[in-house]
């Protein structure tokens, strides 16, 4: 069975100070029966691992990155390597955020080579898929989620469809106080299921989690969806009362 996981994507948000007193309060916070991950920048994950391992926590909140090279090593400025992420304690990362892909030009191919490199050295995707306002407007929204996914599936091997997870963040969801409502969420997590049911043998462990706006309010709605297997939070996931009581809601 999927076990729903919760995690929080930092972005760009912190400092020492902060991050500090947000992994204590998280270490300090009871358990909740959901998976949870903290994806803070690169520059604090040796913090925040620490953090964790001091409190002997590492099991009950995982560590992931935001981000990470298709490439192996070398000449790439700026980069992480998937290698270095897993040498950083990194159980999980983001791949193909819409940020990512906005700012930084990133291609359905090019997600598709850093998902490769990742399960190559046993790291965890969690691959982000979504549409715009524009291409919700016209109508294409299961268009563009097919494209997003297809290719992946003309890289990835059926065997290792169960090695990933999926993100669905329509893109005019984040940040914006903005939510797809649960029905509409269900419809392309729905899609999203049957795709990987086609393409892999193992679709109880790929998990479909929803983004967008996803709070302490709106959480539970979501989560009872059929097809909604947790969540990837922004905003909410830098304040620690309102992170641990969404994960609350998953179980
Ligand atoms: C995100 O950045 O992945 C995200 C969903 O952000 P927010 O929850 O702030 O909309």
């Amino acid at each position: 069975m999927r076990r729903p996981l919760v995690a929080g994507n930092w972005k760009m948000n912190g400092t020492v100070t902060s991050v500090e007193a947000l992994v204590t309060g998280l270490v300090s916070a009871d358990s909740p029966s959901c998976e949870l991950l903290v994806c803070p920048p690169s520059v604090f994950l040796a913090q925040v691992r620490a953090g964790l391992s001091v409190a002997g926590d590492e099991e009950k909140i995982g560590l992931g990155a935001q981000d990470v090279s298709q490439y192996e090593s070398g000449a790439f400025t700026g980069e992480n390597s998937a290698d270095m992420l897993v040498e950083f304690g990194c159980r999980y990362v983001l791949i193909g955020h819409s940020e990512r892909r906005q700012y930084h030009g990133e291609s359905d191919d090019a997600v598709a080579a850093k998902v490769e490199r990742c399960l190559a050295v046993g790291l965890r995707p969690i691959v982000c898929i979504g549409e715009t306002l524009e291409q919700r407007r016209n109508g294409s929204v299961l268009t563009i989620i097919a494209q997003q996914l297809g290719a992946l599936a003309q890289t990835v091997a059926r065997e290792d469809w169960g090695r990933f997870d999926i993100a669905y963040e329509p893109v005019w969801a984040i940040g914006t106080g903005e939510r797809a409502t649960p029905e509409q969420a269900q419809e392309v997590h729905a899609m999203v299921r049957s795709t990987i049911t086609d393409h892999g043998d193992s679709e109880d462990f790929t998990r479909i989690l929803y983004g967008g706006s996803v709070n302490d309010d709106n959480a539970k709605a979501l989560f009872e969806m059929a097809d909604i297997d947790g969540a990837l939070v922004g905003g909410a996931s830098l304040n620690v009362q309102s992170f641990m009581s969404i994960a609350e809601c998953a179980g």
